[in-house]
């Protein structure tokens, strides 16, 4: 996970200072100092750092803090507005043209992501806004970029406009744009060349593109990886092209995290999505604000909230409420629930962003291991389907039958029997909690 030492350093500077009732001058230099250190180590601009850092030695003194009943906190949130101004603040949102197509237009160097990012953006735009991208291939000196997107759009089962490598992506760009205006598309997305490095030929005609079709926005796809190179391609694509935006791919990866905090800073244009992996669904709108919680390990449930809304469909979860709510949740419906956790991703990333779960003594080891969810998931798989749906039919001799099918041992096997028990009588719980019902007297 990206930002993983700059989150360490900062957090525990932060430790130091949370309990505070008081926070001296001298408490303030010193945290200052260490915030300093670290933010120059994850490769933050030497330039964004120091205005950043007088911005927050100002209000860490000031009346804010000074007046507030919790001092040490205070200071907290200052640094983590700060982290999160300093990043935009407000999460930018993507144009809409007042007449359709919103056209948008993909620059960047090779390597950067461009094309799988332009992949990505139709499958945002379709399955989370219910728009009809055309994504269009003008890439025509790369000779798998065609190929690549062509790919891309058969897997979203999105229309890709191209000429092959013959045409001009100046004419391709104008008569993918004619298209889907006839085909009545309401966003068109323009995947452009990329160099190994920015060069003349390269912006002249990405200039000449941009006259054309006269794009809604123009993103410039960075990879985070290349930390302060990153930062210094937007400003030189920003002078040339006027950009509207920035996507930062490759957020996934070790990266120390400067490019993502320096870009707005630097360029004054805003990163509106972030690439968090290779696959077409690893595409997040860009939130300052959480990343900034996230960086301070006070977790990113909006985050969180977003990936379970595009992976958990509504009417499953209105099913899962009434089984709930009926008790008649079984075996089989925790494996269904198991597939769809699943589905959001690695168990690691969406416990970074439950507040204060990265925290918690021995939760890394204890639940975040996947390995137990294989068996988990054996083990139900070696239950008869009477068994899933009412495990009061469990006895030993059931239960060695199942341990010896799934590779497991009795122990584990009662262990999950235990777990799920525990399980249904939380839910009862939780469930007559939130009908007003006798709280807290629910069990049976
Ligand atoms: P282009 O030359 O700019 O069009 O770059 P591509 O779209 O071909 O991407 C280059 C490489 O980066 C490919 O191997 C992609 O799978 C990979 N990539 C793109 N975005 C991400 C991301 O967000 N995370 C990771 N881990 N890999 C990415």
């Amino acid at each position: 996970m990206a930002f993983e030492g700059l989150a360490e350093r900062l957090q525990s500077t932060m430790k130091k200072i949370t309990g505070k009732g008081k926070v001296s001058e001298q408490d303030v230099k010193e945290m200052t100092r260490e915030v300093r250190l670290a933010l120059l180590e994850a490769d933050v601009n030497f330039k964004v750092v120091k205005d950043l850092i007088k911005r927050i030695k100002e209000r860490a003194v000031g009346q804010e803090v000074m007046e507030s009943l919790t001092p040490g906190q205070q200071v907290i949130k200052v640094v983590k507005e700060e982290l999160s101004d300093l990043m935009g603040g407000e999460q930018s949102k993507i144009a809409v043209a007042d007449r359709p197509p919103t056209v948008i237009m993909m620059a960047g160097l090779q390597g950067a992501g461009k094309t799988t990012t332009s992949g990505k953006l139709a499958n945002h735009l379709r399955k989370k806004h219910n728009r009809s991208p055309l994504l269009v291939a003008a890439d025509v000196y790369r000779p798998a970029a065609i190929d690549q997107l062509e790919t891309v759009g058969q897997q979203l089962d999105v229309p890709v406009f191209s000429k092959g490598t013959d045409a001009n992506p100046v004419d391709i760009a104008r008569d993918a744009l004619e298209q889907a205006k006839e085909e009545h598309h309401d966003y068109v997305i323009i995947d452009t060349a990329g160099r190994l490095h920015v060069d003349g030929d390269l912006m002249a005609e990405l200039e000449q593109i941009k006259a054309v079709v006269d794009p809604d926005e123009i993103f410039l796809v960075v990879d985070a990886m290349t930390g302060q190179d990153a930062v210094n391609v937007a400003e030189s694509f920003n002078e040339q092209l006027e950009l509207s935006g920035v996507v930062l791919t490759k957020l996934d990866g070790d990266t120390r995290g400067g490019a993502a905090l320096s870009i707005k800073a630097v360029t004054g244009k805003p990163i509106k999505f972030a690439g968090m992996g290779e696959k077409l669904d690893q595409l997040e709108p860009f939130r300052p604000e959480s990343m900034a919680s996230r960086i301070l390990g006070m977790g990113d449930v909006l985050s969180l909230i977003d990936k379970a809304e595009t992976n958990v469909n509504e009417k499953q979860a209105k099913e899962l409420e009434e089984k709930m709510r009926t008790m008649s949740f079984t075996f089989d419906d925790f494996l269904e629930q198991m597939g769809q956790v699943k589905k959001m991703g690695p168990l690691e990333d969406l416990m970074n962003m439950i507040p204060g779960a990265n925290k918690m003594k021995g939760l890394k080891n204890a639940q975040l291991d996947e390995k137990q969810l294989v068996y988990v998931e054996a083990i139900i798989q070696s239950m008869t389907k009477d068994e899933r749906q009412d495990p009061g039919l469990m006895n030993a001799s059931r239960k060695k039958r199942i341990a010896k099918g799934s590779g497991t041992s009795v122990s584990q096997v009662n262990r999950l029997l235990k777990q799920f028990n525990e399980m249904k009588k939380m839910m009862k719980q939780m469930t007559s909690m939130q009908k007003g019902g006798k709280k807290g007297k629910g069990m049976n």
